[in-house]
């Protein structure tokens, strides 16, 4: 037998024991992550084990050493010679969430110095770095040294996950993606965690959406998502905090790339949205309470809230663009052509179902379909009501912006089903439903 073949062998012999219902020790767990990144680890029995773990589950001690076997499998960041603790916030995903453009220069702003490495957006939810980028100019790879210059003088920086960080997780999510197997709360700790402590941050804030638009559907599930998370981050030293908030609608009012940048912006200097500011200033002051400066979170965010309105918050925004490589002008972007979405009835809006008008802007050209498509950064959707308004018959509901008029009419007919018009107005939903 060649080692190869040996070693195929073994790892049959782990996915028995999971499928059997066993647990998976540190060794087993071990030879399969570092096999999954050599190679050695076929994707058929990389898959097959990732099926035996969604239907047998992972124990919380299975889920810390798959979290450890995958950071192990690449490199890690030290942030140590910065002497000040590098915040970072995480969400699990959102329709409309720019929540990250306000929040990185707001900490920024206010003292802290928050430090990212970011994704991508597939599916309906959009990308960090696909926002940023449609600012034209704005870099996403930085050096190390660059990064970490970039955090001591401005305090805030961005950037694409370093394909050398936890190379495990980005093979075993590609996987799980097409395998029906992102369903598994020890994987998604894992997944989640194993990146945050990787890239070398200590104070790390998860926002978990709850919702018909998010991962998790009620809010329990998403308490023990976040409790598991809170336990791995705390084994590597690192301080979560876990704030579950709701995504039943979409967050603010627009859904695609640019023109989040563009809401970002509003917020940023006092205005735009209020659940979008609501949101931002709960997570800067749990952020803020992670740091150094010795403030509770009602101060850090009473602090945010001050830094949105005089004007700081915008400042350092322009600031970190500028040093990124980005030409920031607000309202200077191409306009696409648009149509509109409106209500059949008088009444109030009573839902806005987050999951449609997602897909609706990545049908517009907002969001990919494969990891490789082309995004259009000025494509996307504008809500003109959200959840609470009143509407007449014949007024705006909604506005799509896509480059051609078969895109405009696909948009069209998935945004038509995303609104819920009622006679009745809505009982008013809270943003933040609970921290832990
Ligand atoms: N986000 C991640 O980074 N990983 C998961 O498994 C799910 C969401």
């Amino acid at each position: 037998m060649t080692e190869k073949e040996i070693h195929v062998d073994i790892v049959n012999d782990i996915i028995a024991w999971k499928r059997d219902g066993h647990e998976l020790d540190e060794e087993r767990l071990r030879r399969f992550v570092f096999g999954v990144v050599d190679g050695s680890v076929p994707p058929y029995q990389a898959s097959a084990l990732l099926m035996a773990i969604v239907l047998r589950g992972l124990s919380d001690g299975e889920t810390l050493a798959l979290a450890r076997a995958m950071i192990d499998s690449g490199k890690t960041l030290d942030l140590g010679v910065l002497r000040r603790p590098v915040l970072d916030k995480h969400s699990s995903g959102g329709v409309g969430d720019k929540v990250t453009l306000v929040l990185a220069p707001l900490v920024a702003a206010c003292g802290g110095v928050f430090g990212k490495m970011s994704g991508r957006g597939m599916g309906h939810t959009g990308g960090t770095l696909d926002k940023l980028e449609s600012i034209p100019g704005f870099r996403v790879q930085l050096a190390q040294g660059d990064f970490l210059r970039q955090l001591e003088r401005v305090g805030v920086a961005v950037v694409g996950q370093s394909e050398r960080l936890v190379p495990a997780d980005r093979i075993l999510y590609a996987l799980r993606d097409v395998t029906a197997t992102i369903d598994n709360e020890g994987l998604i700790a894992a997944s989640i965690m194993a990146k945050k402590v990787a890239s070398g941050t200590s104070g790390i804030v998860l926002d978990i959406k709850v919702g018909s638009g998010a991962f998790m559907a009620d809010l329990d599930k998403a308490r023990s998502l976040g409790r598991l998370c809170r336990a791995v981050g705390e084994a590597f030293e690192r301080r979560v905090t876990c704030v579950y908030t709701a995504m039943d609608q979409p967050l603010g009012r627009a859904v695609g790339n640019r023109l989040e940048v563009e809401e970002a912006w509003q917020v940023l200097g006092g205005q735009g949205p209020e659940d979008v500011r609501t949101l931002v200033v709960a997570l800067a002051g749990a952020l803020l309470a992670l740091s150094d400066l010795g403030i509770s979170e009602a101060e850090g965010s009473a602090r945010a809230g001050r830094a949105l309105d005089d004007g700081s918050a915008a400042e350092r925004f322009d600031r970190w663009v500028t040093v990124q490589g980005g030409t920031w002008k607000p309202g200077e972007f191409h306009r696409l052509g648009a149509s509109e979405l409106v209500a059949e009835r008088d009444g109030f809006v009573t839902g806005v179902e987050a999951r449609l008008v997602g897909r609706a802007a990545q049908l517009s050209g907002a969001g990919r379909q494969r990891a490789d498509d082309e995004i259009d950064a000025a494509a996307g959707v504008i809500l003109a009501k959200k959840v609470g308004q009143s509407v007449g018959a014949g007024e705006a509901l909604a506005v799509v912006y896509a480059r051609r008029r078969e895109l405009r009419a696909a948009s069209m007919f998935i945004l038509k089903d995303a609104f819920t018009v009622s006679a009745e107005p809505p009982a008013p939903a809270a943003v933040v439903l609970a921290r832990d």
